[in-house]
Formats: C-alpha cells, structure tokens, sequence
C-alpha cells in the first residue's frame, strides 16, 4: 500500500494511502513538551500510544461515541477516518493540575465539585489560549460545533472515568480534538494516552502520564508501559 506524508507532528505522522477518506497514523518515540521547547524520546512510547489510544477508541466506539478510528494495523499505526479538524482543544478535568491549578490558584491534587470542560484554540504560535464561546464565534465556529465539543467532552469523560478507574488510574484531566468526516459528521480524532491524558495511580498517587517527562520526574517508560498493561490487560468492560 503506497503511504504519503500528510502531515508530521510532534508525536505522529499522518499518511494519506490510496484508500479514499482513510488516513494512517504513525505514532513516534519522540515527545515534545512547552510547545516544542522540550525535546526527548524513548524506545516504546509510539507503540505505547497507539496500542493504548486502539484500546481506548475501541472502548468508546462500543459506548456509542463516534471516533475517527478503524483499525490497527501494526505496532505504531492506526488506521483512521480523515476528517477536516476543528481548530479546538478541548480540555476536561476532575482534578486540580497543571494550568487549571495556577488558574485557580488550587494545589493539585484538589478534587472538583464537578467536571471542568475548557476550550482552546489549537494554535502553536498563540500556545493553545483558552477561549470562550465569543472568541470562537470569532474566530468562525458555530454554536452547533462548540456545543458538539462541550457535549464531546463530557461523554468521554464520564465513559473514560470509570474505565480508567477500575484499573486503578484516577483521570486528572485530558485533552481530545474533533473533526469533521466528508458527510459532515463530527467525532472524536486525534488519540488519546499518556500524553493527552493526566492519570494518577489511586493507591500511590503516583503520575503515570506524560507529567514525567515535561517535570523529569524520570520512570516515563516504564509509566507508559504500566498504563498500556492496564488499560490492554484488564477487563474488557
Ligand atoms: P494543562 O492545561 O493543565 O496543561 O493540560 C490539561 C490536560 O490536557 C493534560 O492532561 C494535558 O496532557 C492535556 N493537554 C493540553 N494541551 C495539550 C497539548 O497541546 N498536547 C498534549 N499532548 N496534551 C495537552
């Protein structure tokens, strides 16, 4: 199957094939923190990734959410649906951490009376601002699109809580995006895993996501590793 180069982020490449409307991600060793100013990799993180972003997309598909995702089709590459994204990050918590506790002025760690749904605009020149429903009016968005990423948001979060938890990790936070397919439909894309995700072992506390890296907290393979047994080992709820 012939693959050209889409696109290459940080972490993956994106290939188009000549199956028409389907693309290929390929997920990378390297990481990439405080919009490319921190730089590393290790052996295992792409496959870390795509098997755990696989799980995770399979899970929720089967929960009724809609999701760019098809197949896996080998150690470090998803097969996916292409759509045109959504310039929108859209962040939801249950957890005080990282931005949300300097916002807030919480320590991390502090529960939320609820969870926490931010939109950002996905813009490395800017760092990915937090905006509101105005700015991306703005900025060309329909209510339609930022009520869909809202609604998205909070879906996964209360599908994702519980599968995360009876595996023993508490999820802090994350990170999805969201695109539209040829018909118009929008769904879920991107991935989701240690690197867009905050997840904390409920017994230690301990961060097995990609905090350990941005903070060289050190231990981030083995991390990655721990997260991908559970989530890939354990009941296929
Ligand atoms: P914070 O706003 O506290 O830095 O991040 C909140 C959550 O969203 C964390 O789980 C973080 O991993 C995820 N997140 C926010 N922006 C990005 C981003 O640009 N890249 C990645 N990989 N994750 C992000």
């Amino acid at each position: 199957m012939g693959r050209t180069l889409l696109y290459e982020g940080k972490a993956k490449q994106i290939f188009e094939t000549d199956e028409a409307g389907v693309l290929l991600h390929r997920y990378k060793d390297e990481a990439t923190a405080f919009n490319a100013r921190k730089r590393g990799s290790w052996a295992g993180k792409g496959r870390a990734n795509a098997a755990i972003s696989a799980a995770i997309f399979a899970y929720l598909e089967r929960r009724g959410i809609p999701t760019h995702f098809i197949e896996q089709v080998d150690e470090v590459t998803l097969k996916t649906r292409r759509l045109q994204m959504l310039p929108v990050e859209v962040v939801v918590r249950n957890v005080a951490a990282g931005s949300l506790s300097r916002l807030l002025g919480y320590e991390e760690g502090r529960p939320l009376r609820a969870p926490i749904v931010e939109l950002c605009y996905k813009n490395d020149a800017l760092g990915d601002p937090m905006l509101n429903w105005y700015h991306f009016r703005e900025l060309g968005l329909t209510d339609e699109e930022l009520g869909f990423c809202e609604g998205l948001g909070l879906r996964v979060n209360a599908a994702l809580r519980p599968f995360f938890g009876e595996r023993g990790l508490e999820l802090v936070d994350f990170k999805i995006e969201v695109g539209r397919d040829a018909e118009g439909r929008m769904m879920l894309a991107d991935e989701i895993s240690p690197d867009t995700c905050r997840l904390w072992d409920k017994k230690t506390g301990e961060r097995l996501d990609k905090d350990r890296f941005r903070r060289d907290l050190g231990g981030v393979e083995e991390a990655y590793e721990e997260v991908l047994r559970r989530v890939t080992g354990g009941e296929d709820s």
